[in-house]
């Protein structure tokens, strides 16, 4: 190039991009050696109290230093996915084939809300979504798209469930002009489920909660009555949304019982997968989702589960014309042929208009390595919580909140001489401790009044003496914090 601005000619010369690029590939690619050396030394996370890192931030870009040289303090200021000691939210670490796509995906940068701005991507979205549709089993037809994150994702389908089940039009009425529409959820679902009904102006009324059993499953055999109750208040159910799993714990949701249930009374089945819809991927663990091929919708987070960077999701429709309905115009769908669709064109179907690459991610994940790996990465980590769960039977002091059907495992440490009050606040102060630390990475979570430890098993890496040594050091901290607590 050779422009008037001598910035804008070195900022785009290709000799510079190419030696950045493998710089900077190099720094990440040590970085990931290093984190699966397991070195004791590294942290996970080197915390920095939000201010403390916003004023070295500054500094950064005020600093006489060479341009190249903040990519060191960024992964250091970032958390480390890739370290097995990492077992807190559930992202997962990403997998080099997709962050290289990743890479190709911003440097192409092809806006996809028409067909023209992304051809290869709209195509490779195409074949990634009803790869999935295939796995969990539903029939041909079924297709869909992927999009910015699992509450989106969730919003969408509702935003579908509505359109295609409520007999009024609320979509150009506004949902003021309606009776009240009622959602039902299982008490555990994610809170962007109960967001997703505010925004379709449903307010506080147009959720309904489904308490849960003591393993935090949906007592689906409550449906019935609830469907009666509000009927009888001139509410209008339209959808049920079975949870695989849920956040907190895990747990998933008996999908084929809803599945009864709305065939049997004409409502929406939407199942938010976001963490646990790829269990489906698993001979092992498919049992976990069987059901999950009778949904209407099923969301999934491919960057929870399937070693994807976010935001990575697929909005899955049992019958893809369904997908049109949702940001249609007209009054009544009209549509009832797949033909008269144009697939192609996403805004048609998708929030985004300008929409990112974000299929080619997991089409190199595929390419490179086949779908396989998908099934060896959940045995991998579903299975490491299972062990996790019986290590921790196996040790005094410790209580599960429930058994783990997949990756997430929540536990505390307790006492019998501890009232609950203090049991919440010792397993509090631990995690907070481990924080700082930065050996390891674990959150926390309250179901019903009780505060646990969790842990996500994501990285492939972890394995039970990883695990091990996170208990001895929650014994060790619980020593401390109870004396400390008695003085
Ligand atoms: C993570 C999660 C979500 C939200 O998905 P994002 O991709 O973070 O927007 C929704 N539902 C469940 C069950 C989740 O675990």
């Amino acid at each position: 190039m050779n422009l008037d601005s001598h910035a804008l000619n070195d900022a785009f010369d290709p000799e510079g991009f190419r030696r950045q690029g493998i710089d900077l590939i190099n720094k990440l690619a040590d970085h990931l050696k290093a984190a699966q050396s397991g070195r004791p030394d590294l942290k996970v996370t080197d915390y920095q109290a939000p201010e403390e890192s916003l004023n070295e931030w500054k500094k950064i870009l005020e600093g006489d230093e060479g341009r190249d040289d903040w990519w060191e303090q960024l992964i250091q200021g970032s958390i480390h996915l890739h370290n097995p000691k990492y077992m807190g939210h559930q992202l997962s670490p990403s997998l080099p084939a997709a962050a290289l796509a990743g890479l190709a995906a911003d440097f192409l940068n092809n806006g996809m809300g028409v067909y023209e701005m992304g051809q290869a991507a709209t195509a490779i979205e195409r074949i990634v979504v009803e790869a999935v549709a295939k796995a969990f089993g539903m029939p041909s037809g079924a297709s869909g798209f992927m999009t910015a994150g699992g509450t989106l994702g969730n919003l969408t389908a509702l935003l579908t469930a509505r359109r295609k089940h409520s007999s009024g039009d609320a979509w150009n009425d506004g949902a003021r002009n309606q009776p009240q529409h009622v959602v039902f959820v299982s008490d555990q679902a994610h809170y962007c489920v109960e967001r997703a009904v505010k925004i379709m102006g449903l307010g506080k009324s147009g959720i309904l909660r489904v308490p849960v059993d003591q393993n935090f499953k949906m007592q689906t055999q409550l449906l019935p009555e609830l469907l009666e109750q509000t009927k009888k208040q001139n509410m209008v159910p339209f959808a049920v949304v079975g949870s695989a799993c849920t956040t907190s714990t895990g747990s998933f949701d008996n999908l084929n019982s809803i599945a009864d249930f709305c065939e049997a009374n004409d409502l929406w089945f939407h199942v938010d997968g976001a963490h646990g819809a790829s269990a489906a991927f698993s001979k092992k663990y498919r049992a976990l989702v069987d059901g999950i091929e009778r949904a209407n919708s099923v969301v999934m987070d491919f960057h929870k589960t399937m070693m994807t960077p976010a935001l990575a999701t697929a909005l899955v429709y049992r019958n893809h014309n369904d997908a049109y309905a949702t940001f249609s115009q007209q009054a009544r769908y009209l549509w009832d042929n797949a033909e008269t669709e144009e697939w192609y064109e996403l805004s048609k179907q998708t929030f985004e208009c300008t929409k990112y690459m974000m299929g080619i991610k997991v089409f190199s994940i595929i390419r490179s390595h086949g779908f396989s790996i998908f099934e060896d990465y959940i045995d991998q980590c579903f299975g490491l919580a299972k062990s996790a769960s019986k290590l921790l039977r196996s040790t005094s002091g410790f209580e599960l909140a429930c058994e783990p059907e997949c990756n997430i495992l929540c536990f505390r440490i307790a006492d019998p001489s501890w009232t609950e009050e203090k049991t919440n606040e010792i397993n509090s102060q631990i995690r907070e401790a481990i924080l700082q630390e930065g050996q390891f990475y674990i959150v926390q979570t309250v179901v019903q009044g009780k505060r646990f430890l969790r842990t996500t098993f994501s990285n492939p890496a972890t394995q039970v003496d990883d695990f091990e040594l996170l208990t001895r050091k929650v014994q060790s901290l619980a020593t401390r914090i109870s004396k400390l607590d008695q003085a």
